[in-house]
């Protein structure tokens, strides 16, 4: 599958590269998500001039804005199915941080974040992860929203 690959930094402006990397393989605890849209904020400016760097992986698949329509529900996950648009909330708190137990989820001090420590949108196929589900990060959009 196609994918943009960030090589990091140091290779500004040629710090990115559409590829072809294998499509990720859905575990029993994932979901695979066909993307549809991809925006770009201003995080991702920063991330493409360096100046931006914290959490982001050296040539990995950056795309935290991110919806698309469900192409595999791995077999112990509930409550989705292939063929439900969905958007993705990037931010994954811990749920046990005093940020987190004060319910300011944003500020948590352990966050993970589609799109750094996982790979992001900008790919034809991103692996939603184990973590992202649970803590309610995919969010079901009305049908035909984004067709
Ligand atoms: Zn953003
Ligand atoms: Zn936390």
């Amino acid at each position: 599958m196609k994918a943009v690959i960030l090589h990091g930094p140091d290779n500004y402006p040629n710090n990115y590269e559409v590829m072809d990397i294998p499509k990720p393989v859905c575990g029993d605890e994932e979901i695979l998500l066909h993307m549809r849209a991809a925006a770009l904020c201003g995080t991702d400016k920063r991330i493409f001039t360096g100046a931006k760097t914290k959490g982001v992986r050296k040539d990995s698949v950056v795309g935290h804005e991110i919806c698309g329509e469900i192409a595999e529900v791995g077999k112990n996950v509930q409550g989705f199915s292939v063929g439900e648009h969905v958007s993705i909330a990037n931010v994954i708190p811990c749920g046990h941080c005093p940020a987190c137990l004060s319910g300011r989820e944003n500020a948590c001090m352990n966050r993970k974040a589609i799109g750094y420590e996982f790979n992001g949108g900008f790919e034809e196929y991103v692996l939603i992860p184990k973590i992202c589900i649970e803590s309610g990060n995919v969010v079901k959009l009305p049908e035909g929203s984004i067709d």
